[in-house]
């Protein structure tokens, strides 16, 4: 059980990240854009934050920068990558991003990669780093 702060435009994917978290019991703050999302982290105290890359706005990149820029530096932050865009994954890296998860999301394999990411253990585990 964990909380888990979801930055995510796309209400369909939220829904789904919701009811996915839900059910392993983590209490999930949803934010539709990076609008007030320090003040948001300073409010729900995530252990987790799931960023999408593309939203209105500010995308994900920018709103990584501010929160290792903030006093919750140190906090663990996920890229929601677009599977099409294969070169978000290495940026992602390379920006400071933790670890990313591909979008579509496998609704099966979901639950596992949060509680990696929540471990701090690599996501994918045949993957190089
Ligand atoms: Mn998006």
């Amino acid at each position: 059980m964990a909380r888990i702060l979801v930055v995510e435009d796309n209400p369909d994917n939220m829904k789904l990240f919701r009811a996915l978290l839900t059910l392993k019991g983590h209490e999930v703050t949803a934010l539709p854009s990076g609008d007030g999302l320090i003040e948001t982290i300073e409010r729900s105290r995530p252990e987790l934050v799931l960023m999408d890359i593309q939203l209105p706005g500010k995308d994900g990149f920018s709103l990584l920068a501010e929160i290792r820029a903030s006093a919750h530096g140190s906090l663990r932050v996920v890229a929601l990558t677009a599977h099409a865009m294969s070169g978000d994954r290495e940026k992602a890296r390379a920006a400071g991003f933790d670890d990313y998860i591909t979008k579509p999301i496998d609704i099966a394999s979901f639950p596992g990669q949060v509680g990696r990411a929540l471990a701090g253990t690599p996501i994918e585990p045949s993957d190089p780093r």
